[in-house]
């Protein structure tokens, strides 16, 4: 948890701290780094929109298999 944190966005690399975004709710594992817009924005987060989700052509899995790749590095 700490360490998704410390990596920066995985849509749009802002620099950390991150937010922690839960793919499955109460699922601590399965969570993904992103930036306060990417996750809570009424226009590009994933909570709202997911505008720049779309333009990026990425959904949860696609971040979380970066995630991982990163975290296993
Ligand atoms: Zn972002
Ligand atoms: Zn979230």
């Amino acid at each position: 948890m700490a360490k998704i944190k410390e990596m920066p966005c995985g849509v749009c690399n802002a620099s950390p701290p991150s937010d922690a975004h839960h793919i499955v709710q109460h699922n601590q594992y399965l969570c993904i780094p992103l930036c306060k817009d990417c996750h809570q924005g009424s226009f590009n987060g994933i909570h709202g929109q997911a505008r720049i989700w779309k333009v990026m052509k990425l959904d949860e899995m696609d971040v979380l298999n970066l995630t991982l790749a990163n975290l296993f590095r």
